[in-house]
């Protein structure tokens, strides 16, 4: 069970701030390794982005649309074989909007013939795009961005480019601007071996989560912020929890890279070069949602898994942004996903501007989330007819929200752009035993992404302590 801060006495090797997949799984492979781990979140409920809610008889998922197979093998390796033996396929995926209407399955045997047998592209040039995809590299020095990338294969084509790259729009805010390299290791990772998910919901992953960190000995603390990180000689000495110093040889922050840089840390501690580098992060945008309930007596047919839905014409990141953008991508929750349950659900969610939301009076929010609700119902009805005799319940979700429960700055979803990820691993050679974990650099973004980042984390904390 999660403690209370001033239960916690002794010293500990590593301090985790905060409990998004990434400090979780940071926590878990320090606690298995044998050292003293603290987990301090706080938020009441452990998981950050990756987390759910209880509303009437309803489970919301905010963050379980679908992650790419590998998080089958994270999870085997450094959580439990059960809990990876819960990944299921994302059947039917769709795509609806004015430049085409189709159904895929994200593998690339099935994005191939769409992109031959539908958009009437070489099957030769398809595979071209492929090639180079999967021959992108990390440490290559390849300056192109994701326009110079699709102009090379798909010259005028902003159908193909929808297809490709809109559902990492939505995963990861990517605009045409980013680095090609972080969409060829993201496209390669998320849309070639389709799209998977974990079966009992969230709660259910947090549940078992949990289990094996206290198993593996990991004191765990919610409602827990850490408010300090003190340096003692260029290396960290302790961190302020709710007021209590504990005394520990390193920190990993999985909270925001610039919070934890210039709030927790403080930005004199570090040279000034790297201060520079600090200066150029671009926090990435950040998200709403609308969250739908059926009520128990309803069944609702088929429509699909995942939606991405749009009566824009084209694909345009900056309309994707817009408070009253018409492009929404739907999760359908169908009470399978939590065998033994009636509970269907929808949650539609919408990239966001954090300027669009912020500064309003209370009652000027609410209306605008009231409109969020009624225009996102609206546009479902298309999909569900007579939606609303069928529903119990709805809640809009902001930028607001987000920035409230995960403390990021301008409730940013989506970690920060690609520049974060170099000064995020330079942590350490700035102070000794600092450490960030989670969704940064857009490449380490996502379930599995962060993850994935937690793991490296924790093995290069694990060498600084063992040295
Ligand atoms: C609407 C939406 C839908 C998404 N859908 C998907 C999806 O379908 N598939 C997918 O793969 N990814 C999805 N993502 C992204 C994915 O959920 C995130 O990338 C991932 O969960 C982020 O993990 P993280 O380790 O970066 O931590 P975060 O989730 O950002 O959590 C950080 C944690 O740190 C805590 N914290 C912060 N500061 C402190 C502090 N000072 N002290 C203590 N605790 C602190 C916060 O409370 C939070 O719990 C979605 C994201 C959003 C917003």
């Amino acid at each position: 069970m999660a403690r209370k801060t001033k239960d916690i006495d002794g010293e500990f090797d590593v301090v985790i701030a905060g409990s998004g997949l990434g400090g979780l799984t940071a926590a878990n492979i320090l606690a298995r390794n044998g050292w003293r781990v603290l987990l301090a979140e706080q938020h009441f409920q452990l998981g950050g982005l990756a987390t759910c809610f209880r509303r009437k008889q309803h489970i919301f998922d905010v963050a379980l649309h679908g992650f790419p197979i590998g998080m089958q093998k994270t999870l085997r390796k450094y959580w439990s074989r059960e809990m990876a033996e819960h990944i299921i396929q994302v059947k039917s995926i769709r795509f609806d909007n004015p430049q085409f209407s189709l159904e895929t399955t994200f593998t690339s045997e099935d994005f191939t013939n769409i992109l031959v047998d539908k958009f009437g592209i070489e099957r030769s040039v398809v595979d071209a795009f492929y090639h180079e995809l999967s021959e992108m590299n990390f440490y290559d020095a390849d300056n192109r961005v994701n326009r110079e990338l699709f102009d090379k294969y798909f010259p005028g084509r902003n159908d193909v480019v929808r297809l490709l790259m809109e559902p990492i729009t939505y995963a990861n805010g990517s605009t045409l601007d980013e680095p090609a390299i972080t969409y060829g290791i993201v496209f390669s990772n998320f849309m070639s071996k389709g799209c998977y998910t974990f079966s009992g919901g969230t709660d259910l992953m947090l549940e078992m989560m949990q289990q094996e960190l206290e198993k593996n000995g990991a004191t765990i603390l919610t409602n827990a912020k850490i408010e300090k990180i003190k340096v003692n000689n260029g290396r960290v000495a302790s961190a302020v929890i709710n007021g209590r110093e504990i005394k520990c040889r390193t920190v990993i922050s999985n909270g925001n890279l610039l919070n934890t840089i210039n709030n927790y840390v403080g930005s004199e501690h570090f040279s000034d070069g790297f201060r520079e580098k600090v200066a150029g992060v671009r926090l990435n945008t950040s998200s709403s949602q609308v969250y739908i309930g059926f009520r128990p007596d309803v069944k609702v047919d088929f429509i699909g898994d995942l939606l991405f839905t749009s009566k824009h014409p084209v694909y345009d990141p900056e309309a994707l942004l817009a408070a009253d953008s018409t492009s929404r991508t739907y999760s359908v929750y169908y009470p399978e996903i939590r065998p033994g349950s009636n509970d269907f659900t929808v949650v539609a969610s919408m990239n966001a501007r954090y300027q669009d939301w912020a500064g309003m009076g209370a009652a000027e929010y609410q209306h605008a989330k009231d409109k969020l609700v009624e225009n996102t119902l609206n546009a479902l009805e298309e999909y569900i007819p007579d939606l609303r005799t069928k529903i119990d319940y709805t809640e809009a979700a902001t930028p607001l929200t987000f920035e409230r429960y995960t403390l990021h700055g301008s409730g940013a979803s989506f970690g920060t752009k690609f520049e974060g990820l170099q000064v995020s691993m330079k942590l350490s050679d700035e102070v000794g035993g600092l450490f960030h974990t989670g969704s940064v650099g857009i490449i380490m973004s996502g379930w599995l992404g962060a993850a994935n980042y937690g793991v490296i984390t924790a093995n290069n904390a694990d060498k600084y302590l063992s040295s």
